[in-house]
This record gives structure tokens, C-alpha cells and sequence, in this order.
């Protein structure tokens, strides 16, 4: 189901011209999410048509380079497969953000060729994941989309939205550990602002300082770390 669609982006698919894709639906509910309009169902607004956004994309064949899908989560949508599908045949370059939650479905979308790019959020260390995602979940299948994906040949990134809150400096050291190795990794700094907990409007953020301090302790782990 898609909720949401923009035009343009210059920021959201790295090095790509792209739009974006909002698909409808979570299955967490990360306190600090910014998108509640896309994971609570008694939000959800008015669904645009598939054919609406494939008839954009037939006129900017040429024109954009790719396309963004997030959600919400957009692997817990059946018809994500198919809809990647009628995408990749325009030519177009997928880049998918995903909580990491179906592996089963990173796996299959990976063999056939349909992703070029996936960007995996890495909410917190094992330990405190139910917690900051504020649902139950099943921390095998976390790992098994980091192992995928690092061992996919795809290109990607993992991140980590840091509030200070939530996640200690020992907190990140341990997810870096967790993760070590791979390719990309972002600290996000948390904005307050409309969020699914209005409470974490007004959590504490780390300084731009203290993430530079934390980034010292992790960088060696990858290949590329940074804030944004
Ligand atoms: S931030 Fe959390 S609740 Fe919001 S869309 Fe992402 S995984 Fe779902």
C-alpha cells in the first residue's frame, strides 16, 4: 500500500537522482519514528494507486535515475515484489530502506536482482532492541538481514537514529561491534519534532561535539562512518 509519494529527491538515494516511495504499515513502533502518519492505521490518509506512481515514472524514464521505497516498513507489503518488478522494467535503480525485520524477503528481493541499493536501520544493541523499537522482536532475524546484506554484493548502508535517552556511548560502541566491517554506517542525529511518542519530542539530543567524540571511538570499524 502506498501512502505517499515525492517527486524529487537529491538526498534520499546516494549520488542519484531519485523520488520517493512511502508504503503504508510497520510492524515496530520506534518511539522517535518521524513518519506516524505512515505506521499507525488509524492515520493512514488517502492510498495512491500503484498506477499512479508507474505512470510518473514512465515520464521521467531518462529523466531520474531511481527510486527511494520506504516506509513504514515496505517488506511486510506483499505486493512489494511485484511492484520492485514493474519499476526495475522501467529501467529505474531501487533503493529500499528496511528495518531489517524479513530477511526472508531481503533474501528473495536480492536474488532476483531487484535492489541496487539498501539502507538497514540498526535501531540498538540486542539488549535494548524490544525496547527502543517499542514492539516485540525476533533479534535472529536482525541479524540474519545484516549478514545478508553485507554478504550480498548489493550496495548499502546501515545507520542508527542516537538519542542520548535511549542510547548510551557503550550502547553504540556495542552496536558498531555488532556490526563490524561493513561498508557504510551512520550515526543519525535525532531532530526533535512530530514523532509516534510525542514524549520524545523533547528528549535530549547528543551535541554535534559528542557524536564527533563517539565517531572517533567506532570509525576503524568500517569502511565509511559518519554523521549526518
Ligand atoms: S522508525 Fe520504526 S516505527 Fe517508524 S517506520 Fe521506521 S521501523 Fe517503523
Amino acid at each position: 500500500m502506498i501512502g505517499g509519494f515525492q517527486k524529487f529527491t537529491l538526498i534520499d538515494y546516494p549520488e542519484k537522482l531519485a523520488c520517493i516511495v512511502f508504503t503504508q504499515g510497520c510492524n515496530f513502533r520506534c518511539h522517535y519514528c518521524y513518519n506516524p502518519d505512515l505506521v499507525l492505521p488509524d492515520r493512514f490518509k488517502n492510498t495512491l494507486r500503484e498506477e499512479e506512481v508507474l505512470s510518473f515514472l514512465e515520464k521521467r524514464v531518462g529523466l531520474l535515475e531511481g527510486v527511494v521505497i520506504t516506509g513504514g516498513e515496505p517488506t511486510i507489503n506483499v505486493g512489494l515484489k511485484d511492484f520492485i518488478k514493474k519499476v526495475k522494467d522501467l529501467s529505474f535503480l531501487v533503493k529500499l530502506d528496511t528495518n531489517g525485520s524479513m530477511p526472508q524477503v531481503l533474501e528473495e528481493l536480492i536474488k532476483e536482482g531487484l535492489v541496487d541499493y539498501i539502507a538497514m536501520d540498526i535501531k540498538a544493541p540486542p539488549e535494548k532492541y524490544a525496547d527502543v523499537v517499542g514492539a516485540h522482536v525476533n533479534l535472529k532475524d536482525i541479524d540474519r538481514s545484516v549478514r545478508l546484506i553485507m554478504s550480498s554484493g548489493v550496495d548499502y548502508e546501515f545507520r542508527t537514529t542516537v538519542i542520548k535517552d535511549q542510547l548510551s556511548v557503550q550502547d553504540i560502541v556495542s552496536i558498531a561491534k555488532w556490526i563490524r566491517s561493513a561498508k557504510r554506517y551512520y550515526l543519525q542525529k535525532f531532530l526533535p519534532g512530530k514523532t509516534l511518542d510525542p514524549t520524545f519530542a523533547y528528549k535530549n539530543t547528543y551535541s554535534d561535539e559528542e557524536l564527533r567524540s563517539i565517531l572517533s571511538l567506532i570509525k576503524d570499524n568500517f569502511f565509511e562512518c559518519a554523521i549526518r
